[in-house]
């Protein structure tokens, strides 16, 4: 190149189109200026280049160093083209697009440029709570249909100004194609109102919402997602009223804070709890409680933990402005009802636990819970994977069906997935699948992703479970359909996250899974890859008087598991001869090998919790319980065979005697867990003794317990194995969709 100048033509692929990624690439060409156009095309963003060569290396150097927060690059790629000459750079109108290849983002929380405009008296945006822009703002919950613009969004209905759509229009402002972009004179507004719907007359509704809420009331908030029900946290008896009118005993309730800063003083944090906390995706954090945090006890109690999250919408951002430390902010529904998310609905179905109702006229078009983690074994672990992240895709591994599967996932806590070319994307948090109610959202988180992802499932994965109602939507849908036992899907939600399909040892400890042999199934020890799973060992099969309903109630394990070993928990004697009525004549009482009900009976014998008022308590609360520094464990026999049955009731009869002998509950509680880690360590020993295999993976909704896991891991890689565990989807049900989908598209692959 004598003359130094090139022209090259690069395509960058990935999520990169919606995030401000045209006017990035301009203004970047510009300040070099560099002559050529940018637009967006069927696979992502086609940039072409002309200039003096030192100038080109120095903007592909930028390009990938410095793009826009929510723009995540997958490939960069350059040809050289011949000079064309030109002079100026520009942004062109995009080609007919493949929608197929379009990624949808997750909503992410308000970004600092927002913020700053929020807070300053001389922006036009000063204190507009629907603020957003290319960086920051819902996506997945206002998207209609696709492609994504503002038409097909439910800002559709509010035209924008001329100042808004002037920074819409022009490619160097921040706001550039940012579909939901407005502000006061053409957006969304809020206003307050009674529990009857009447409006309540006010020149500022926010401020009169914070004074509302200083004074003790609980006020009916719609947010990103959905409506949440908040109080301030540091009053017990606004806590306390909205815990009873919601029927909420016991369970932790979330909280919002403003900032990092008065997070630290509520809950003692990590490194990586600091730095996760005020990310983009704004999850719920399990933080450590801090002595003297100032918080009602209400809030948490028996808990060791706060759920602890900061403002993610201009609109909480204001209302934490209030005199308050933190306001509870939990879902705005009744126990095991989906989250209220329309005026409508909201009204209807929270107005006998809200005082008051902080509306909005923007539409929530899909409901998105807040997600959940907990940092456990060094890295963050979802209990409930929803806002922020949904519907954020998982690479599969190679080699698999390309065929569009959509996998319907367990009946609690559910989520769907859809396959599109070798990527899974995992829905929201459906919920637990009990009523019309959910039922219905279900159905429409089905069509939602379908619609995103512009496709039509060529195939259907589902539970073995036959009374799950999305098994039956399974079977009723007419696509092929694909059964995939519960447990090997968990495993498989690591095998996926991983993108590999190699056999490995899969621990299942969980609640409850229809098993091959029609027992319920929970404590397993699988070889598997994606294709096939075989079953080497398990729990003792233990009798489950009451089924299912049985999860409710520790206290029956604990019986169960009492009836050889020793004394007899305080038992009613009519519940007594009721129970012994049913194991002898196996009435309504299948078996059942599962570890969730191993926990239950621990924690109930302990006096820990006999009765869950919400699912998994009692292992949360025995868990808690846990002293730190004891290694201490119980030992417990295994029957060789195929396959080899692990005699867990050998660790109840040894903490029963413990308990006898006056040790306190905090060494019983750790000793236990202890004992579960050793029991999994032996599996694992023997079936790699057998088969040769090394690497572990572990999955199941009784790895939610950070002790059990920590204490596992630890045991394992000791030993030289090598473990894998869940990052991107939960271990519990919330990862069952991607466990499917991906065995699923293995099998169909081989077909
Ligand atoms: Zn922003
Ligand atoms: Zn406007
Ligand atoms: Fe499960």
């Amino acid at each position: 190149m004598s003359t130094g100048v090139r022209r090259i033509r690069v395509r960058v692929t990935g999520a990169v189109q919606g995030v401000g990624f045209r006017p990035f690439v301009y203004s970047l060409a510009a300040r070099l200026g560099l002559a050529g156009h940018v637009l967006n095309d069927s696979n992502g963003v086609e940039i072409e280049l002309e200039g003096k060569n030192g100038l080109v290396n120095r903007f592909l150097g930028e390009l990938e160093a410095s793009s826009p927060p929510l723009a995540i690059i997958s490939s960069v790629s350059a040809e050289e083209l011949e000079p064309a000459g030109g002079e100026s750079f520009e942004i062109r109108a995009s080609v007919r697009q493949d929608r197929r290849a379009v990624l949808v983002s997750p909503d992410y929380a308000t970004c600092p440029d927002c913020l700053r405009e929020l807070d300053d008296p001389a922006d036009r945006r000063h204190r507009y709570p629907f603020t957003n822009c290319t960086n920051c703002g819902p996506r997945y919950t206002i998207i209609t249909d696709i492609p994504y613009d503002r038409a097909r969004t439910t800002m559709s209905v509010f035209e924008m100004c001329p100042d808004c759509r002037a920074d819409y229009e022009d490619p160097s402002n921040r706001r550039f194609h940012a579909e939901p972009t407005c502000c006061a004179a053409c957006g969304p507004k809020v206003y307050l109102a009674d529990r009857t719907g009447s409006p309540v007359g006010c020149a500022d509704p926010i401020g009169k919402c914070r004074e509302l809420l200083a004074a003790g009331s609980v006020v009916a908030v719609k947010g990103l997602g959905g409506f949440h029900l908040a109080c301030d946290a540091s009053n017990d008896e606004a806590v306390a009223g909205l815990r009873s009118r919601k029927t909420r005993e016991e369970k932790p309730l979330a909280v919002m804070v403003r900032d990092l800063d008065t997070a630290e003083s509520i809950a003692m944090m990590t490194r990586e709890e600091r730095e996760a906390l005020p990310g983009k995706e704004r999850p719920i954090l399990l933080l450590k409680k801090r002595d003297g945090h100032g918080l009602s006890e209400l809030v948490a109690p028996k808990s060791a933990t706060f759920g602890v999250m900061l403002s993610y919408t201009p609109l909480h951002h204001l209302l934490m402005k209030g005199p308050y430390p933190a306001l509870v902010m939990t879902s705005g529904n009744m126990t095991d009802e989906p989250i209220a998310h329309r005026n409508d609905d909201a009204l209807g179905r929270l107005s006998e636990i809200a005082d008051f109702f902080l509306l909005n006229d923007r539409d929530i078009h899909i409901r998105t819970d807040d997600s959940v983690a907990r940092f456990s074994a060094g890295a963050v672990r979802f209990l409930r994977r929803s806002r922020g992240y949904a519907p954020f895709p998982v690479a599969l591994p190679e080699g698999l069906s390309r065929n569009v599967i959509l996998a319907v996932g367990p009946e609690l806590k559910n989520t769907v997935c859809v396959t599109r070319n070798g990527s899974a994307f995992v829905s929201h948090h459906v919920g637990d699948l009990k009523n019309a109610p959910a039922y219905a959202s279900f159905l429409q988180a089905v069509d939602h992703l379908s619609n995103m992802l512009d496709v039509a499932p060529a195939a259907v994965a589902h539970d073995t479970h036959p009374a799950y109602l999305s098994t039956k939507y399974a079977k009723e849908c007419g696509l092929p359909a694909v059964e995939v036992q519960h447990h090997h899907a968990h495993i498989a939600s690591v095998l996926a996250e991983r993108g590999i399909d190699e056999r490995v040892i899969g621990v299942s400890f969980d609640g409850a899974g229809w098993g091959d042999d029609g027992h319920v199934w929970g404590g397993e020890f699988l070889t598997c890859d994606l294709a096939s799973y075989r079953r080497h060992g398990h729990l003792e099969y233990q009798p489950l008087p009451g089924g299912d309903a049985t999860s409710r109630k520790p206290y029956r394990m604990a019986y169960v598991y009492l009836r050889d070993a020793g004394p007899l928990p305080d038992l009613d004697e009519q519940e007594r001869k009721t129970l012994d009525r049913m194991i002898e004549r196996s009435f309504n009482t299948p078996l059942t090998s599962s570890a969730g009900r191993l926990f239950d009976a621990a924690s109930a014998i302990l006096n820990v919790c006999a009765v869950n008022t919400y699912e998994g308590q009692a292992p949360m609360e025995l868990e808690a319980a846990c002293a730190g520094d004891e290694n201490g464990s119980y030992r417990a026999r295994i029957d060789d065979g195929s396959p080899f049955i692990v005699r867990a009731s050998d660790i109840i009869a040894r903490l029963v005697e413990d308990m006898r002998t006056g040790t306190p509950v905090e060494t019983c509680a750790a000793r236990f867990h202890n004992s579960a880690a050793q029991v999994i360590l032996e599996g694992c020993r023997t079936i790699r003794d057998r088969e040769g295999i090394s690497r572990t993976a572990l999955s199941g909704g009784v790895f939610a317990n950070g002790y059990l896991l920590e204490k596992t891991k630890a045991l394992l890689e000791e030993d030289g194995f090598d473990v894998l565990l869940n990052t991107i989807v939960p271990a519990g049900d919330g990862g069952v969709s991607l466990g499917q989908a991906a065995i699923a598209a293995r099998r169909l692959s081989c077909v």
